[in-house]
């Protein structure tokens, strides 16, 4: 363990260290994603879970083990410049120290970094606020998209530089080996808490020790993709809540180089990533169909992976815009119900914060149109439930219920579809909310026909098709019958 609690600028920001005989980490997590980043690669490295258990043997490894690697061209020009730091000097990836990049400079280069004395009179360390900053500001070349000179990237005070502090600028030099390559940029998933961030980028270094290459992703193009994907794996092998509850992730996907500096950030919402977690275990095959109906063109079963793998779905960017995906939920076409009632429960009451209660209702109204519905020949039944398929405006879901009432009359079931405070209920409570309005009731009823039904249903489009040319469509149009 390294002991630097006398130098620390404030020991009473770290309590409990400080009883540990003013024992303090060397390291931190900061809240900054491509200084945790690093310390990432550090802890997987070393097979370590947190950062006071990095001994300074642990730290030497590491620093020799990238060393090796960043001597390397397909590292040092095609990666680290090319991408994330260019001309970087601490690394010798700018291209006119090529011929005298070896591993054992770098390390020289990264033990000095991490040895450097605190200058007292510097500004503190504005990523860590533990110790005071090196002298001079650090530019882009050696720290990810903060600008150079006169040219401010992605740093909130548009001044020259980044005043950080040695140990910080350290961690940022590991960032390359746990970082991901996709579609031409580099990813980085910064998560709370940060034990999710280890299992997320585990991969990454595992590729890097049988490759000796940055990690592609699998070849994935799209970040959102790839953590979609990973997610799913996760929480099959974890089966831990805990990590979820109130876990955040947020993306930071990034190309920094001299042509140009990009960043692209996504934020995945919590109740998200605790429906993706409850979704992949609880209903995989059902939220797997969901995910299908995300592109225009539905995969066959052996396409699906080289399409998550590569094209936008519209299913995770819904998600990650907090809009609905409930119209996913069903497969209009072939009339069927893509996951379990479960599935569909939990998305209403964590994702879109409907009530437990109106979701309990509106199955129960569903059961209770599934029993009229159930009393019709097969052709009545289809183009029955085709007028709620087909209600685009509120006055046509009013003409489907008034309709289906006179029904149950005419087939002389005793008691009526709704009372007149539920029918109040169903068309208007949940008014024209954007989430909860009568179009997310109106999917929650063919989730429950499509569920009960689906087999009757096919069979009778079967036979429709057959008679529709000789019948005048619209017997059962959008009005309300005479
Ligand atoms: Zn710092």
């Amino acid at each position: 363990m390294w002991i630097i609690g006398k130098r620390f600028p404030d020991p009473s920001l770290h309590e409990s260290s400080k009883e540990d005989n003013e024992k303090v980490s060397l390291f931190d997590w900061t809240g900054h994603p491509f200084v945790d980043a690093g310390l990432v690669a550090l802890l997987i490295l070393n097979k370590k879970r947190s950062p006071e258990e990095l001994t300074e043997e642990d730290i030497r490894k590491a620093t020799e083990f990238a060393s090796k690697l960043y001597a390397r061209k397909e590292w040092g020009s095609g990666y680290i410049h090319a991408m994330m730091l260019p001309n970087s000097g601490i690394l010798m990836a700018n291209p006119s120290m090529s011929k005298k990049r070896t591993p054992e400079a770098i390390a020289q280069n990264l033990r000095d970094l991490l040895q450097e004395p605190e200058d007292p009179n510097a500004p503190i360390c504005e990523i860590c606020g533990r110790r005071h900053s090196r002298p001079k500001p650090v530019y882009r070349s050696d720290f990810p998209l903060v600008g150079t000179g006169g040219v401010p990237n992605y740093f909130p005070s548009a001044k020259d530089g980044l005043n950080v502090c040695s140990h910080c600028l350290f961690l940022v030099q590991f960032l390359p080996l746990v970082a991901y390559k996709v579609g031409g940029r580099v990813l980085v998933m910064h998560t709370y808490p940060y034990e999710l961030m280890l299992e997320l980028h585990e991969e990454a270094i595992n590729d890097v020790r049988k490759s000796f290459l940055a990690s592609n992703a699998r070849d994935f193009k799209r970040p959102e993709n790839f953590l979609f994907r990973l997610l799913g794996e996760l929480t099959r092998k974890t089966e831990r809540d805990d990590l979820w509850g109130k876990a955040s992730i947020t993306l930071y996907h990034f190309v920094n180089n001299n042509q140009g500096q990009d960043l692209q950030i996504i934020h995945v919402p919590t109740p998200v990533l605790r429906f993706i977690a409850h979704a992949s275990r609880e209903d995989p095959k059902g939220w797997k169909r969901i995910v299908a109906m995300g592109w225009r063109k539905r995969p066959s079963e052996e396409d699906f992976e080289k399409y998550e793998r590569s094209y936008a779905n519209e299913v995770y960017s819904r998600l990650l815009a907090e809009e609905s995906i409930l119209p996913y939920f069903i497969d209009m076409k072939n009339r069927r119900a893509n996951a379990k009632w479960s599935l569909l429960s939990f998305y209403c009451s964590e994702v879109l914060g409907l009530d437990k209660e109106a979701l309990e209702f509106i199955k129960d109204v569903g059961d209770r149109i599934v029993e009229t519905l159930e009393k019709l020949p097969d052709n009545q039944l289809s183009r029955r439930v085709r007028e709620l398929e087909r209600a685009e405006k509120l006055y046509q879901f009013e003409a489907f219920f008034v309709n289906l009432e006179k029904l149950r009359q005419r087939l002389g079931i005793e008691k009526p579809l709704m009372t007149f405070d539920e029918f109040a209920t169903v068309l208007t409570s949940y008014g024209e909310d954007l989430n909860v309005s009568w179009r997310t009731v109106k999917h929650l009823l063919l989730f429950r026909i499509y569920e009960r039904l689906h087999d009757k249903l096919m069979k009778a489009s079967e036979e429709e098709e057959e008679v529709e040319e000789n019948e005048e469509v619209g017997i059962f149009g959008m009005g309300v019958e005479g």
